[in-house]
């Protein structure tokens, strides 16, 4: 469903993807780990069109998101209808939340699906408050963002993501920002959606042991490319390279 060929990003001189290659099958739940600066966030970046490439291909659902001028060969962006599309079919969840401060929780989560899906409010409130219930925040609904805990607005992050219906949903280190005690009831949560069968989900964590247990495979990012990638079983208690057990060493 995500594909990833020879990509290459820069920013001025620095190189931070070189000639990636990576894949995502429909369905599949697969992390990223890594070393800061490795490129984790530019790939989220990328598939949400908010980052250009400067090099090789990306294609969501088989279709791309960039096309080669036939003139210089260099990338231009899909038509904006056409980008509008594809952002329709993912959903981020981000580290440090980004909800509207001066929203309401409800109106968090039931603005985009009014204004860019169409839905009537009363759709679209039932569907916020379903969701709020799935992240179990269905008494919070009325209260602004400000008056929540790191881990409440992450989960109402989580839940704004959902409303858009996405079939691919990215997450980048979703609880990096929150008081140790908050991260369990957010993991919680996108252990909860790990389970939905169609669901793709691509996570960049530095929660190895969450990554171990909900993901079908983990990718080691180093210096723009895959160092190496796997099974949670293979990656975590076998790793093939050295460069990934120094990491893991590291971060376990
Ligand atoms: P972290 O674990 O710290 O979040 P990361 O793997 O997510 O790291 P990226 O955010 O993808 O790393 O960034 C890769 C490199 O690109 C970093 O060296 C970063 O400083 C650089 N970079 C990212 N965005 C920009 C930008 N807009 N302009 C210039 N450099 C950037
Ligand atoms: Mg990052």
């Amino acid at each position: 469903i995500i594909r990833f060929d020879k990509v290459e990003k820069r920013f001025g001189d620095l190189t931070v993807l070189n000639k990636l290659d990576f894949s995502v099958k429909r369905g599949e739940k697969v992390s990223i780990i890594g070393p800061s600066g490795s490129g984790k966030s530019t790939v989220l970046r990328i598939l949400m069109t908010l980052e250009g490439i400067d090099g090789g291909s990306v294609t969501v659902d088989g279709e791309p998101l960039w096309h080669e001028n036939s003139g210089d060969g260099s990338l231009k962006p899909a038509s904006e209808k056409h980008l509008r599309k594809m952002r329709g079919k993912l959903g981020m969840v981000f580290q440090h939340f980004n909800l509207f401060p001066h929203m309401s929780v409800l109106r968090n989560i039931t603005e985009a699906p009014v204004k860019v899906l169409g839905l009537s409010k009363a759709e679209a409130r039932q569907r916020g408050e379903e969701l709020l219930e799935l992240v179990g925040l269905a008494d919070q609904a009325q209260k602004f963002p400000s008056q929540l805990s790191g881990g409440q607005k992450q989960r109402v992050g989580i839940a704004r993501a959902l409303a858009m219906r996405p079939s691919i949903l990215l997450f980048d280190e979703p609880t990096s920002a929150l008081d140790p005690e908050l991260v369990g009831e957010v993991l919680n949560v996108i252990g909860k959606l790990a389970d939905e069968h169609d669901l793709t989900m691509l996570l960049v964590t530095h929660e190895m042991r969450f990554a171990r247990e909900i993901s079908d495979r983990v990718c080691f990012f180093d210096r723009g490319k895959i160092r190496e990638e796997g099974t949670p079983e293979e990656l975590f208690t076998d790793p093939s390279e050295d460069r990934t057990r120094e990491f893991l060493s590291a971060v376990l």
